[in-house]
Order: structure tokens, then C-alpha cells, then sequence
């Protein structure tokens, strides 16, 4: 099995995390945790959402929150923005890069925003273009790409037109997203090779949540079919509005532990990643869903096992 000696972990927690918590945090305990993050050795960090304050309470400060970063040029900032008024906003806080996001779901679009998805992408011409003039890098987000709750399964025809549509844009970074934790490694497998071989010129980003377990082993498959970039979140956070109290997005320290221990480099310190997610635990209140946490990394338990005595065996 052929797997990437490099893979680059995004963090999302600031954004896919966050913006699903009844504890909002300050602007500055936000930034803290970004600058931390990048101390850690993550190059790629989605620090918001540029979104109407109302949509989002959690997310209303982003422009602040990015003020406040104090290694701003030691890793790609990102923030998500819905529509023109956002790409405005991210323009005039000074980011650099925006992200737009579609669901690959005709009828999660239709009955929202009563526009088909490749339409709503075609929609979004005004705010790649303001971006672009500003000098702005612009990525494209499909939701749903691995199973929608309103359509079930979801077709690589139906993400491929959404991928037409954002090419036609002049987007040439892709995220496909696991919105609601409904992916299999043997979907994620047909799906990322699929669109690995036929859209070689994107750079494709993978984001899996852990609704039903099954994030690592997606992970994992969607490497066996080339892919190396994938979203994680500290701490696991980000539940899922469709299952209450599911786990969120897959913890990105439980990926690097993983990454690490197949001997694949992801650049970012492990230990200090746990911390960032011990901080987060203690910030939002509540216990969260990651493996490091519970039970932490597999050298631990090798360098306890000569000190504790334990009795593995009574045979
Ligand atoms: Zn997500």
C-alpha cells in the first residue's frame, strides 16, 4: 500500500468547531489558541466565518479575532465567507484567503436557497472576482459529499458538477466535505480517486467528521487513493445538528498520532497539539471526543509498561 510521506493537517476547530458551541469564547482566547496552533506547526488554520453576526454569534468577531493573531505570517489564515457582503468584510479585515462553500445536495440547495448547487456556485462569480481583484486566494467547499440527511447517497456526478462550476470560476483549491459523518473508506476510496485522476491541476482537501466513527479509516482510504490534505479539529469538536451529541469533526490530534505512527510527516509537534486540545476541553466546559485525550499516544503506554509492572498475562 502506497501512502504520502507528507500530509498537511488544516485545523478547522476556530471555525467548524467553535461556531457549534453554547460557551462562546473571547476574541482573544480564540486567537490564543490560533497562535498557538501555528507555534504547533499547523501551515493551514480556518480561523472564522465572515458571516452576519446573527447567523453565527459564535463566529461574529472573526475580523477581531484575526487582528489579534500575532504570527499571522507563519501559516495560511482562512475564514469562510457566504455571499458578496462577506468577501467585503474579509477584504477590509485584511485576510488573505476566503473560502466558499456549496452542498452537493440538489435538494438540501433547492429547498434553502432555492437554487440548484451548480447554480449557487455560478452565484458566487461576484465574490471570487472581488476577491481576485483584492488579491485574494479563493478555495471551494462541497458539503455533503459523502452522503447528504435530506438525499441519502450523494453521486460523483452530482460533486462533479459542482467541481465544474467552481473550475469555471478560476477556483483551483477543492475541499470535499463530510458534513454530517456518513462516508465510508470504500466511498471515500471510489470518490477521491475518481476525482484525484481526472482533476489532477486541484488541490484537493478532504474533511471528514466522526459522527459514526468512521473519520480515521476515511482518512486512510482517501490516502490510498492519493489524496494528502485533510481537516481536523482540536479536541474533536464539532457535533453534527443532524445527531445530537455525535462526535464532531475528527480530532486532529488523533490524525497526527495516527500520521505519525505510519511514519508519514505531518510537520506539526504532537505533544503540543494535545496541549491545544487539553486548553480547549478546559475552555468550552465539557468533555470532548479525542482519542489522545482519553487515552493517550501508543509511546506512552510502552514507556509505562517497565514502571508499573503491569500483568499483561496470567497464563
Ligand atoms: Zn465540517
Amino acid at each position: 500500500m502506497k501512502y504520502p510521506n507528507e500530509v498537511i493537517i488544516a485545523e478547522v476547530g476556530p471555525r467548524d468547531g467553535l461556531q457549534n458551541e453554547k460557551t462562546i469564547l473571547s476574541a482573544e482566547a480564540k486567537a490564543k489558541l490560533i497562535d498557538q496552533a501555528i507555534e504547533a506547526g499547523f501551515k493551514v488554520i480556518e480561523i472564522g466565518s465572515m458571516v452576519h453576526s446573527k447567523a453565527i454569534p459564535a463566529l461574529a468577531d472573526t475580523a477581531e479575532v484575526f487582528k489579534l493573531i500575532k504570527n499571522k505570517d507563519k501559516a495560511e489564515l482562512r475564514v469562510l465567507v457566504p455571499n458578496l457582503k462577506g468577501t467585503e468584510r474579509a477584504i477590509a479585515a485584511g485576510i488573505k484567503k476566503v473560502k466558499l462553500t456549496v452542498s452537493a445536495s440538489e435538494s438540501h440547495n433547492i429547498s434553502n436557497f432555492n437554487r440548484t448547487p451548480k447554480q449557487t456556485v455560478e452565484g458566487f462569480k461576484e465574490c471570487y472576482d472581488l476577491a481576485h481583484q483584492n488579491g485574494l486566494e479563493v478555495s471551494g467547499a462541497i458539503a455533503t459529499s459523502f452522503g447528504c440527511p435530506f438525499e441519502g447517497e450523494i453521486s460523483i456526478e452530482q460533486i462533479e458538477q459542482v467541481v465544474k462550476a467552481f473550475i469555471d470560476l478560476g477556483i483551483r483549491e477543492i475541499s470535499l466535505s463530510d458534513t454530517t459523518g456518513m462516508g465510508n473508506p470504500k466511498e471515500v476510496y471510489t470518490k477521491c480517486q475518481y476525482f484525484k485522476e481526472n482533476y489532477p491541476e486541484i488541490t484537493w482537501n478532504i474533511h471528514f467528521h466522526n459522527t459514526r466513527g468512521m473519520a480515521l479509516a476515511n482518512i486512510v482510504a482517501a490516502m490510498e487513493a492519493g489524496m494528502s490534505r485533510f481537516d481536523g479539529a482540536f479536541g474533536g469538536l464539532g457535533g453534527c445538528p443532524y445527531a445530537p451529541g455525535a462526535s464532531g469533526n475528527v480530532a486532529s490530534e488523533d490524525i497526527i498520532h495516527m500520521l505519525h505512527l505510519m511514519g508519514i510527516n505531518t510537520g506539526i509537534d504532537l505533544d503540543k497539539s494535545i496541549e491545544i486540545a487539553k486548553e480547549v476541553k478546559m475552555l468550552v466546559g465539557h468533555d470532548v471526543d479525542s482519542y489522545m485525550l482519553k487515552a493517550g499516544k501508543v509511546s506512552d503506554l510502552i514507556k509505562e509498561r517497565p514502571k508499573k509492572q503491569i500483568k499483561i498475562c496470567n497464563a
